[in-house]
């Protein structure tokens, strides 16, 4: 793991949003599919466990608190159109 996948969109990662947060090991920005934010692990896999994915949450949480409003949104870590590469959504409340 932690190879980047040159099919791979997340590894990719172009700027065609809103970035509203970028480090080497993360970065946050809205979802051009869902149009709320996520966070996106820069290294290619499943790191659940690496600490700097904790850290991401946390960013996450604090730019949708700012985009979404406080108490309106829920993380959604669930990796659903791109499978393989860790990353996770803040979805407002009411979306399933
Ligand atoms: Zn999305
Ligand atoms: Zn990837």
């Amino acid at each position: 793991m932690a190879d980047l996948d040159p099919h791979c969109p997340l590894c990719k990662l172009e700027k065609l949003t809103t970035w509203y947060h970028e480090e080497p090991s993360f970065v946050i920005l809205d979802c051009d599919v869902c149009w709320v934010p996520m966070g996106v692990m820069r290294k290619h896999g499943n790191c659940e466990d690496d600490p700097d994915y904790t850290r991401m949450l946390n960013k996450l949480m604090e730019i949708a608190d700012q985009t979404l409003g406080k108490g309106n949104w829920w993380i959604d870590p669930i990796q659903r159109s791109v499978p393989g590469h860790t990353h996770a959504h803040a979805r407002h409340k009411g979306w399933w």
